[in-house]
């Protein structure tokens, strides 16, 4: 009953992969689009650069795109989501192109549409192909690139909160993606050092292992539900934004709340900090200027920002963070 993913993920760049596409149109933003665009042998016969994901603007492009085969994002989230959402409903053929790995949005189904600034997840489309051009992914931010681990690492305390839900909850439990998963957590820190130095193999392992992870996660997608990743270290990254009413690095305060998560499910929290050091990922609060007061308060929501959004993970509900559980956990992090 699930569908199966069928992206060709093609690692030999812009130049070679657009030698026979003419009819394209592309969705960028700025940086990265005057990297790029010399690097496509045709002229697309229309480049939106996108400014936001707000549905009404999304529409416009909708309405003003010309007949074109192919939609194709280049960038990062924004670019990518956008390209995503006009093919989806002009039923278009879609590309995309990622200029930096610190979100696995190239490889998904569903765009992050805001309306009046409230994120909706709309898809499906998968993109036909992805062109990852490792040159111009290098010449992205290193701390950017590195924040791609913390998505993927996110399995790591997901599959704890499975667990609990399997335990507490009679929650489906499936062995073989647990060992699939764990497997992809095995290859990522064994690449650790290539993440770290940004080489071509990093970027490489990197993409593969978003690409891994997504395909995992997709059958469980289709049922509402999020495993193998995306467990309760996120709902820390939710209720961060909420309570700051800032914007962070995703995958940088995804893994802050690893930590987090990790203590709460009373496992090994320095083997975390170690992993995620070895990443050269920028997960400390410091890192991302968030106080103590923020952090504190943060946790403290996060009970409530997870029932706001209907997730339910057991081990939030009989959690009482003492004062002493964020003294210990600031000073983890510090
Ligand atoms: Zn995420």
């Amino acid at each position: 009953m699930s569908r199966p993913i069928t992206w060709k993920i093609d690692y030999d760049g812009i130049e070679k992969n657009f030698q026979e596409i003419k009819d394209f149109a592309v969705f960028t933003v700025e940086p990265p689009w005057q990297k790029c665009s010399g690097l496509f042998a045709n002229a697309p016969k229309q480049v939106f650069l996108v400014q936001e994901l707000e549905q009404r603007t999304l529409d416009e492009y909708v309405n003003s795109l010309h007949e074109v085969e192919y939609v194709v994002g280049v960038g990062g989230g924004t670019a990518v989501d956008a390209a995503k959402y006009v093919a989806l409903k002009r039923n278009l053929k879609f590309i995309t192109v990622p200029t930096v790995v610190s979100v696995n949005a190239y490889l998904t189904a569903r765009a992050a549409v805001r309306n009046e600034g409230i994120v909706n997840y709309i898809g499906d489309k998968f993109p036909e192909l992805v062109v990852v051009d490792l040159s111009i992914i290098r010449s992205a931010p290193p701390r950017l690139n590195r924040a791609g681990v913390g998505d993927v690492y996110s399995t790591r305390t997901a599959l704890m909160d499975w667990g609990v839900a399997r335990d507490r909850l009679q929650e489906r439990y499936d062995l073989d993606t647990v060992g699939k998963a764990e497997d992809v957590l095995r290859r990522l820190v064994s690449s650790a050092t290539d993440i770290h130095n940004v080489t071509e193999a990093g970027i490489k392992n990197l993409v593969a292992l978003q690409a891994d992870i997504t395909a995992l996660q997709w059958p469980y997608l289709q049922r509402g539900k999020k495993w193998p990743e995306e467990g309760t270290e996120h709902v820390f990254f939710y209720s961060l934004e909420k309570t700051t009413g800032r914007a962070f690095i995703h995958g940088e305060t995804v893994g802050t709340g690893s930590v987090v998560s990790t203590y709460m499910h009373g496992a090994d929290t320095g083997l975390v900090i170690k992993e995620l050091d070895s990443f050269g990922l920028k997960f400390r609060p410091a890192d991302n200027m968030i106080s103590h007061e923020e952090f504190e308060k943060t946790i403290h929501n996060m009970k409530y920002v997870a029932n706001e959004m209907k997730m339910h993970f057991p081990v939030l509900d009989d959690y009482r963070f003492t004062a002493e559980d964020i003294k210990e956990l600031w000073r983890l992090l510090s």
